[in-house]
């Protein structure tokens, strides 16, 4: 046991109101493990400092300097958290891999008890929020609604799982075999399909700072879980589309019966419906088609998904 390496990942963007209480924080967790020889003593807390524009960069170098248990990958600029994981996990050389939020909200002492079910032969461990009190009433509100669609269009993620959790380095290395550009790690885990469990915990209040996840930042990755994930708004054209022509049969005969029977001049109103109508629709579907496209025209691009300008104790 004493020979496996950890690496903890910490994604940090503005944390400088927290970030030197959870080094301090994870340090001792992290010692704990080390003097009860769950792990190897060369045991790493990794700080991936997300572009930043506060003091978080300047604390963790410093906190780097005296500590050779800390390391630090600097980003060249903000990528957000799922690719500042990414890049932890891709450049540390661990046997195991911790992912936590810099903000502690996650349990940190749960990391011991998540490294001994690595030790019962778990490759990946879930940390899983019991209740989101902690949670604005939006979040909250919008996090059900997304678990509830991501089920109903037949997408299986784990309820109330962040970024808290253990990969063995097997799982990380299989995580590498994904090449899509626009992430949603918690799918692509979820895909990778090693031996796993759950642990659950009670989700506590950010120590310090407000949320890093702007309404547009929490969308955007909504909108990755999908589109990664689901062809169904591809389907649904197809479904809208039979609905439709199914429709325009019954308002072609419509229209013949009229004609026929010498009723009143051909109505206005419905020629501007049926056109306001067809529009709306031909929109919406070359708006799904679209989303689709940018994202082949992304993968297509094949650009790196992050840039390290600077590491420290690796
Ligand atoms: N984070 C990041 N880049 C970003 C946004 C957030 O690295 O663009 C980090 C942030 O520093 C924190 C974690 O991701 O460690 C989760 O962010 P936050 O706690 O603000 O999200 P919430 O818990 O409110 O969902
Ligand atoms: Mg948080």
């Amino acid at each position: 046991m004493r020979n496996n390496k950890l690496a903890i990942v910490v994604p940090c963007y503005n944390e400088e109101e927290v970030i030197e209480y959870s080094i301090e924080q994870l340090l001792l967790i992290l010692n704990i493990m080390i003097d009860d020889e769950l792990i190897s003593q060369n045991s790493k807390i990794c700080f991936v400092n997300d572009g930043s524009s506060d003091r978080t960069k300047e604390i963790i170098e410093k906190k780097c300097a005296h500590n050779h248990q800390i390391a630090f990958i600097d980003l060249s600029r903000n990528y957000g958290q799922q690719y500042a994981i990414l890049a932890g996990l891709n450049t540390l050389n661990a046997d195991i891999y911790v992912t936590i939020d810099a903000d502690l909200q996650d349990d940190p002492i749960l990391i011991v008890d998540m490294v001994k079910k690595y030790h019962q032969g778990f490759e990946i461990v879930y940390g899983c929020r019991k209740k989101r009190e902690a949670d604005s009433f939006f979040k909250k509100g919008s996090a059900f609604l997304f678990y509830k669609f991501m089920h109903l269009i037949g997408v299986n993620i784990r309820q109330n799982h962040s970024e808290f959790r253990l990969m063995s380095r097997r799982a990380v290395e299989r995580l590498k075999e994904y090449k899509e550009k626009t992430i949603f790690l918690r799918g692509i885990v979820q895909n990778i399909g090693l031996k796993s469990c759950n642990l659950y915990y009670d989700e506590t209040e950010r120590l310090a700072g407000k949320t890093k996840y702007s309404f547009f930042k929490l969308l955007e990755l909504a909108w990755a879980a999908i589109t990664n994930f689901s062809i169904l708004p591809l389907r649904m054209i197809t479904v809208v589309g039979i609905l439709t022509s199914f429709v325009s049969i019954l308002e072609i005969i419509y229209a013949l019966v009229s004609y026929i029977k010498h009723y009143s001049i051909p109505g206005w109103t419905s020629i501007i419906m049926t056109i306001a109508f067809f529009s709306g629709i031909i929109i919406m579907s070359l708006g799904i088609i679209g989303e689709y496209l940018s994202k082949v025209l992304i993968e297509v691009k094949n650009r790196p998904l992050y840039q390290i300008e600077e590491t420290v104790n690796l």
